[in-house]
C-alpha cells in the first residue's frame, strides 16, 4: 500500500534531474572550464608551455604583429592547447605576461580539439 502512495505522490513531483543541454546547471565561481586564448594579447613568449605540469601546450608556428605598451612586436608562434591532457591548474593563466590566456567558467567541449582561441 506504501508502494501505492509512493507512486502516486511522484506522480506530482517535479523531477530531480537537469533537462540537459536545455536547462543549465549552475556552474560555481571557482569553476575552471574551457580556456581561452586571446590572439590579440599573446606575444607568443612560451611561458604557459614551460610553465604547464601536464606539457599540453604546444607551441604552434603563427606570425602575427602585436602590440604591447605601444609598440609592435612580431610574434612567431601561439599556444595550442590539447584539451584530454589539461587538469585546469591555472599555472598557465598565473604566468602569462599579458593576461591572454584564461580559465573561463565555460564547460569544457568533449573531444581531443584545441581550446578555441577568440580574438
Ligand atoms: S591549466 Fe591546463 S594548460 Fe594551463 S598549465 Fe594547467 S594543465 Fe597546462
Ligand atoms: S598565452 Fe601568455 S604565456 Fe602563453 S605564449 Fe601567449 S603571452 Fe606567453
Amino acid at each position: 500500500m506504501s508502494l501505492l502512495i509512493e507512486l502516486i505522490r511522484n506522480l506530482f513531483r517535479k523531477p530531480v534531474t537537469f533537462l540537459l543541454p536545455a536547462e543549465n546547471l549552475p556552474v560555481p565561481e571557482c569553476f575552471r572550464g574551457r580556456i581561452r586564448i586571446s590572439d590579440e594579447k599573446c606575444i607568443g613568449c612560451s611561458r604557459c608551455a614551460k610553465v604547464c605540469p601536464a606539457q599540453c601546450i604546444t607551441m604552434v608556428p603563427d606570425q602575427k604583429e602585436i602590440e604591447v605598451k605601444g609598440k609592435m612586436i612580431t610574434r612567431k608562434s601561439r599556444p595550442r592547447v590539447n584539451v584530454l591532457q589539461c587538469i585546469r591548474c591555472g599555472l598557465c593563466e598565473d604566468i602569462c605576461p599579458t593576461d591572454a590566456i584564461h580559465l573561463t567558467r565555460e564547460l569544457s567541449p568533449s573531444g581531443p580539439e584545441c581550446e578555441i582561441e577568440e580574438g
